[in-house]
């Protein structure tokens, strides 16, 4: 298969429009069995459940070429599994996991020319998403939805090497306590984009959000999960019902107990304790684990000891392991690592 003509390791995360993607359609209370197409667009009525009130959600995953040529993709069930339970909250059917991991392969196998190459530091980003489609103006779920996946690749994370975050606690909150804060869906997006660009405006690369109810405890940032270290080598990792539960996240604290022989420890992190850690990092599928190095608590500044210039190092031996492991160089847990070709 010849690679498309692309800059792999220039390319920054922005949408390219591949060749394929798959579509299925729910109606009258089943879903048919999906296509690979080439169409682009999305054709719905000007008053579709997704347009009036945001019924949507969405998973975000990659694939890969190992360092032996196989094309990859990192733990789908759990991005399948995650769908499901997101669909449920907002009142829309499952796509069941098996049925999703299918349709993402074969999206990506579809796309093969578009997955980039071992060593460019690029990657296939998947986008599997659902909407209600059918037209709603009273308010309650639609009755008709499609189910679609595409593909656009994306450069490496860290181009020009790691710069460690400066993030500020954020006077909006994310999610309420008993909310949806939990799930993927677009409505959590659109709501934290205002949040997101004051903090840009500010000087801020991300916001530090905190528990709505009690705003002393850490939740996330807009869209990746806290990982803390303390200073003698133990993760700790948020508990929240109100956070959305990071595969990435998930994969650090298994590799940290099984890999590298760290204590690991998911509990309530108050914002007052977070002077007390030693690193800290932002984990999600984008960059894996992007580095933390100064937290700014209304004009208060929070410096992370080791971490201000580079990864500090339990981060570095998380980010080396699970990225190795991804790239077939580390063996993987059973299952962890799905091969498409
Ligand atoms: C997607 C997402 C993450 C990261 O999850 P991964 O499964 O690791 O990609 C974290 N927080 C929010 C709010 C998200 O939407």
């Amino acid at each position: 298969m010849e690679k498309k003509n692309i800059d792999w390791a220039n390319l920054g995360f922005g949408y390219i429009q591949t060749d394929y993607r798959f579509v299925s359609n729910y109606k009258n209370g089943a879903w048919d069995d999906g296509i690979i197409t080439e169409d682009a667009n999305v054709v719905i009525s000007e008053c579709a459940g997704v347009l009036q009130y945001a019924q949507t959600i969405f998973e975000g995953m990659k694939a890969y070429t190992t360092a032996d040529g196989r094309i990859v993709t990192f733990r789908p069930d759990l991005n399948g599994e995650r769908m499901e339970q997101s669909a449920a909250r907002l009142e829309m059917p499952v796509f069941p996991k098996d049925k999703f991991v299918e349709a993402v392969i074969k999206t990506i196998k579809a796309n093969e020319a578009y997955v980039p190459p071992y060593g460019s530091g690029a990657t296939l980003y998947i986008r599997p998403y659902m909407f209600g489609s059918n037209p709603v103006i009273g308010v309650k779920p639609a009755s008709e939805y499609q189910f679609r996946v595409f593909t656009t690749p994306v450069g490496p994370y860290f181009k020009g090497g790691v710069k460690p975050l400066t993030i500020r606690v954020c006077d909006f909150d994310r999610a309420a306590p008993n909310g949806t804060g939990h799930i993927k869906a677009g409505l959590n997006y659109a709501m934290s984009l205002h949040a997101i660009v004051d903090a840009h405006n500010q000087g801020y690369d991300e916001n530090m959000y905190l528990d709505a109810a009690t705003r002393t405890k850490v939740e996330e940032t807009g869209g990746a999960n806290f990982l803390f270290v303390t200073k003698d080598g133990k993760v700790v990792t948020p508990k929240s019902n109100s956070i959305l539960p990071s595969i990435t996240r998930r994969s650090l604290v298994q590799v940290a107990k099984e890999y590298l022989g760290l204590e690991a420890e998911e509990r309530e992190v108050y914002l007052d304790e977070v002077k007390d850690f030693a690193e800290c990092g932002l984990c999600g599928t984008a960059a894996v684990i992007s580095p933390v190095g100064k937290i700014v608590d209304h004009g208060k500044e929070i410096c992370l000891p080791s971490g201000m210039t580079e990864m500090g190092p339990v981060t570095k031996k998380l980010y080396d392991t699970l990225t190795g492991i991804q790239m077939g160089t580390i063996k993987a847990p059973e299952g962890w690592v799905v091969e498409v070709k």
